[in-house]
């Protein structure tokens, strides 16, 4: 249906097929110039680095030998315990010190290991080796690389500062991006628009002419949506919704064809 598209002279004297042709032609001809990326889960492949890391720290703590069950069983119980403990924390409801031993206690007492020492070390452990970490998704380089010429590009990230530019001097992704936002540093988190208005302030940006290209619809794209500017759901999962989102795609590649 798309490929029916006409030039906007043509619009100009014939009323447009169907309201949705018409939006997507004013979408695909709208003039962006800065895109607001997320790291986590967009750029970076957290999952897939903080498995590889979490499984690194199990076998060096011998934690099998102790009692504990495999690391496969232990990862599912400490991914429950980290999803709740980081909502939380963007509600400003636990900090940051306890959230990051918190989530690895609260996995080994669920497994009668009640050695708070042992999540210290957990917690020290995967600090220092998570950011050194280097897996991104397919496609990142490329679709950087490409849009770099043509957007001034930027991240908003709501890590830990000393994490998240750790993770991108080590994945050689620094070099792309103008400004880097850390929630932090910003003073507010993804959801709260005051984090993207501080974005937009300090590249210089209207929001009129911006985007946010993340994998959270409500942290990234709601969040956003709310401060006025457009979205690019990263789907990688392809999570069935509601929402009226800008853009999607499942891949990083698609990128170079949206923009
Ligand atoms: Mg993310």
């Amino acid at each position: 249906m798309l490929k029916n598209i006409l030039p906007i002279k043509y619009y100009l004297i014939h009323p447009p097929p169907s309201p949705e042709i018409y939006s997507y032609f004013c979408l695909m001809n709208k003039k962006y110039s800065h895109l607001y990326f997320d790291l986590d889960k967009t750029i970076w492949d957290f999952e897939r680095n903080s498995e590889s890391t979490i499984a690194e720290i199990y076998a060096t703590l011998e934690l099998t030998k102790k009692g504990l069950p495999s690391f496969d069983e232990f990862h599912v119980v400490y991914e429950g315990h980290n999803l709740k403990l980081w909502d939380l924390y963007r509600k400003n409801e636990i900090s940051k010190q306890d959230l990051m031993v918190k989530r690895f206690n609260d996995a080994l007492l669920d497994f009668g290991y009640d050695k708070p020492e042992t999540a210290e070390r957990f917690s020290d452990l995967y600090l220092q080796i998570l950011p050194t970490r280097t897996g991104v998704f397919p496609g990142t380089y490329q679709a950087l690389d490409y849009l770099s010429e043509k957007y001034k590009l930027h991240i908003i990230t709501n890590g830990f500062s000393e994490v998240q530019y750790t993770k991108l001097k080590n994945a050689d992704l620094e070099k792309y991006f103008t400004h880097i936002i850390v929630s932090e540093d910003a003073g507010a988190k993804k959801p709260d628009k005051a984090i993207f208005e501080y974005a937009l302030k300090l590249a210089e940006a209207d929001a009129a002419t911006s985007v946010m290209i993340g994998d959270d619809l409500e942290v990234d794209l709601l969040g956003a949506k709310a401060a006025g500017i457009d979205q690019v759901f990263f789907n990688v999962n392809r999570l069935k919704h509601e929402e009226e989102i800008t853009f999607e795609i499942h891949a990083m590649e698609e990128l170079m064809r949206i923009f």
